[in-house]
């Protein structure tokens, strides 16, 4: 059986220091990679999905410490 991890950062612009929220899931392989599940207004994920970007300005948003974790069934 699989569990996977669900995370929650802080999110933050270096340029216009609009602040959102990312959230986080591990892969179904479960090899410790996680991916980007969704971000609040404001911010997009990169094609590559692993790269938070400031919808404004264009430019990658620092990612904070992990807020909370939950555990998925
Ligand atoms: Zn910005």
């Amino acid at each position: 059986m699989t569990t996977r991890e669900r995370f929650v950062t802080p999110v933050t612009c270096p340029e216009c220091a609009l602040n959102g929220s990312a959230t986080w899931e591990e892969s179904e392989r479960g090899d410790l990679e996680t991916r980007i599940k969704s971000v609040s207004d404001g911010f997009t994920i990169d094609p590559s999905g692993t790269e938070i970007v400031c919808t404004d300005c264009g430019i990658k948003a620092t990612v904070g410490k992990t807020l909370s974790r939950s555990e998925m069934k």
